[in-house]
């Protein structure tokens, strides 16, 4: 149990039950294998404490104060799409090399892959939303930061070309800490590559809706992620390209406490909507709704 505690850190502080003085009656309800003995999520913000399994339940927003933790792209697709899941998934088998022979990254890639069963930094894929079919990206921040690599760019102008093909909206959820550095140059490029094939989808008057959750920053949100015919984030989300302090020293101000959050670049006119991760189906499902290609039309 010590070990547990003190071994390494986690994204999250854990609480064994018997310190809580909340031990749960032993009923049968409770499946230990999804719940780990003494498994609980703190929330950073306020401090509530959840169990493991109430948090997922809740979409992973906090029960205190509404603070969305970060969610995978497997839940997110669950989460999101009718019968939860994509009906077609798109290029699985792309893996990243080392372009750049960067030392130490593809046994960093490897590492990743292992811990989420991923094979890169986002899932794209076709699905059902609210009956309607769409075309889907997910990021998932639990690979390499969700940094932006050749595959991950490959991959969303793949999934948009699709879009095109088919006649499909492109919902793209973003979470990203930018340009991937041990592909230098080459992941700059997807910036212009992803945005071109998004002005290509523009040209079909097709719609893309783009929805950024926390953090999304750098290159991912100075291209794809601000180009959607919607741009959307969730409560709380941060959003920028550099970071806070990079801009405090570079222009000697000190910048607004709320600086960078979803809720202050709505104010400012950088985002049209934010939306609590309840109320995300329903708004995604309307927006694809009201724009939706018909035979005939
Ligand atoms: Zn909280």
């Amino acid at each position: 149990m010590l070990k547990d505690l003190f071994g390494k850190k986690r994204k999250f502080a854990t609480v064994p039950t018997e310190t809580l003085g909340r031990v749960p009656a032993p009923t049968p309800a409770i499946e230990p294998k999804e719940v780990p003995e003494g498994l609980m999520n703190k929330c950073t913000h306020c401090g509530t404490i959840h169990y493991s399994k109430d948090l997922e339940k809740n979409l992973r927003v906090c029960k205190g104060c509404g603070y969305h933790f970060p969610m995978s792209a497997p839940e997110r697709i669950q989460s999101l799409l009718d019968d939860g899941a994509l009906t077609e998934e798109f290029d699985t088998d792309l893996v990243t090399a080392n372009p750049l022979g960067f030392p130490g990254y593809l046994e960093k890639l490897e590492q990743d892959m292992k811990a989420t069963s991923l094979k890169e930094a986002i899932i794209t894929g076709e699905g059902n939303l609210g009956g309607n079919r769409v075309v889907i990206g997910v990021m998932d921040s639990r690979f390499r930061m969700a940094s932006m690599g050749s595959v991950v760019g490959e991959k969303i102008t793949r999934a948009i070309e699709q879009a095109v093909e088919r006649k499909l909206p492109f919902i793209l959820f973003s979470a990203s800490g930018g340009a991937r550095m041990q592909e230098g140059v080459l992941s700059l490029m997807q910036m212009a590559k992803t945005s071109a094939a998004l002005a290509r989808l523009d040209r079909e008057r097709l719609l893309f809706v783009s929805v950024l959750t926390n953090p999304t920053y750098g290159g991912v949100s100075a291209s794809f992620a601000s180009l959607g015919d919607y741009n959307i984030a969730e409560p709380g989300a941060m959003i920028g390209f550099a970071g806070r302090r990079v801009i405090e020293q570079t222009i000697r101000q000190e910048l607004p406490k709320d600086f960078q959050t979803a809720e202050f670049l709505l104010e400012h006119g950088q985002l049209d909507m934010v939306v609590h991760r309840k109320d995300m189906r329903t708004t995604l499902s309307k927006l694809v709704e009201m724009h939706v290609v018909r035979e005939g039309v």
